[in-house]
């Protein structure tokens, strides 16, 4: 009962789909206008010796990407960045670093640039939305599938939207009706600066996030235009999603009404693209991972400590916990490894002819990262609580954190994402990974056992009894 009532607004998981289309990076190695070189070979760069606490910041490929997207640049502005990318380069570390004092004069810049950007998109987006909905109309009739579920006429066409531009988003609210446009922007604004510090700081990188194009997030006012949207921009029919991401536009699109989960699970499927440095073709990345990690984040709620309130992150979703309930007691988890091997590819595949089996993958998905960060167990098969009652950091952690930098820096500078990677990452053989698999499976039934007894405070799993031995805190066989 819990998950239809946590499921009346957001989008059932099945179509919590990101958007299909590849990702599209434009690889700069190679590209980049050189901008200081001339006939005589340059200097070597000076080391420039880093302290720990300096980022490890790309920051004059930003400047070189900035060139790029604006050759209307000339004369003393250009000059500024000619020099400041001559510096970056000269001043940085064998680790990529550079000084925090120069860091922060190409931030001022990029800052700059960034605003002017979600001001240019801003205005354009009225327009860009009005022709994907003229699209969906122009599809009509086009789909199998859209007689079983037509969409209805949009009444309205938006027309303004309100602005507040935020690095690393610019968040745009339709305006009209008696929405207090400013009140939501400012509101979603802050919840989506605190989803932005949580994955930063999951992900242990605290490179910028686009520096000088935002992520774009659109709330429309309409539920059924966000639907045409996305029918129009992708060919997609989605009767019941009420939001999707476009990480190739660095865009969000969603109804006003949707819940802050679906916010939540969709920024930051454009939060993993901008930290990636090895990103890889879209449809390759880690079904689990991707959308795991999606579902982990999309828990966030404000929690109040000590009468102060603070979002946070990666809490118990009780329903994809029920969920995992009832797929293992009509056995049919998928097998670890069944989930390391899908992709997005692999989901999309699903998607036509298996939502059950998509929807699994999600909950799977998630309880993978719980698996990963809480699983500790002492050798009665017991789960190890904390002396707070509440799960601690388990055994696969260093595993986790060593995943995680693959996923944001690749190997070797290409993406490195599969089986093999989450062995390498978790230093597991494959005897190993045959172990691990049966702990994760007995974690993921204990999750559901744990969910369906209510085991759960402020959003955390707790011990079953907290003064003794309780045979709920005994994983399954
Ligand atoms: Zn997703």
């Amino acid at each position: 009962m819990r998950l239809e009532g946590d499921e009346t607004q957001a989008p059932s998981l099945t179509w919590r789909v990101w958007l299909l289309a590849p990702l599209v990076f434009v690889s700069l190695v190679g590209v980049v206008v050189p901008l200081n070189e001339s006939h005589k070979a340059p200097p070597p760069p000076k080391e420039y010796v880093g302290k720990a606490s300096e980022p490890r910041v790309p920051y004059d490929d930003e400047l070189d990407r900035l060139l790029l997207s604006r050759p209307e640049i000339r004369g003393e502005e250009l000059r500024v960045i000619q020099n400041l990318h001559r510096r970056c380069r000269d001043r940085r570390n064998a680790a990529g670093k550079i000084p925090r004092s120069l860091r922060a004069r190409v931030d001022r810049f990029l800052e700059k640039y960034f605003h002017l950007r979600a001001q240019e998109n801003g205005k354009a987006l009225p327009a860009d939305i009005g022709a994907a909905l003229d699209a969906a109309d122009e599809h009509e009739g086009n789909a199998d599938r859209r007689r079983d579920h037509p969409i209805p006429p949009v009444v309205r066409k938006p027309k303004r939207f309100h602005l507040l531009a935020e690095r690393p988003y610019a968040v745009c609210v339709e305006m009209g009706g008696d929405i207090d446009v400013e009140q939501v922007a400012a509101q979603k604004m802050e919840r989506l600066q605190a989803l932005a510090r949580a994955v930063g700081k999951e992900l242990g990188s605290d490179d910028p996030v686009y520096p000088d194009r935002p992520l774009t997030i659109v709330f429309l006012r309409e539920a059924r235009a966000h639907r045409r949207y996305l029918q129009g921009s992708t060919g997609l029919v989605a009767r019941s999603l009420v939001s999707h991401a476009e990480p190739e536009k660095r865009r969000v699109v969603l109804h006003m009404g949707a819940k802050d989960s679906a916010l939540f699970h969709e920024v930051t499927h454009l939060l993993l693209a901008a930290h990636r440095r090895a990103p890889g073709a879209h449809h390759g990345l880690p079904l689990w991972f991707e959308e795991g990690f999606a579902e982990w984040m999309s828990s966030g709620r404000p929690i109040t400590k000590n009468g102060v309130e603070h979002w946070e992150f990666g809490l118990f979703l009780a329903p994809r916990a029920l969920d995992l309930e009832r797929r293992g007691s009509e056995d049919r988890l998928l097998s670890l490894k069944e989930l390391l091997d899908a992709t997005i590819a692999t989901r999309d595949g699903w998607l036509e002819t298996d939502s059950h089996k998509l929807s699994t993958a999600y909950a799977q998905g998630w309880a993978l990262v719980h698996f990963l960060k809480h699983y500790e167990a002492d050798a009665d098969g017991r789960v190890v609580f904390g002396v707070d009652g509440r799960l601690g950091t388990g055994r696969y952690m260093d595993g986790w954190r060593r995943w995680l930098t693959f996923q944001v820096g690749g190997k070797n500078g290409r993406p490195y994402s599969g089986r093999a990677a989450f062995q390498e990452a978790l230093r597991l053989d494959d005897e190993g990974l045959e172990r691990a698999a049966n702990a994760y499976r007995k974690w993921s039934l204990w999750l559901g056992r744990k969910a369906k007894l209510q085991h759960v405070a402020n959003g955390r799993v707790i011990r079953g009894n907290r003064r003794g031995r309780s045979d709920d805190d005994l994983l399954p066989r």
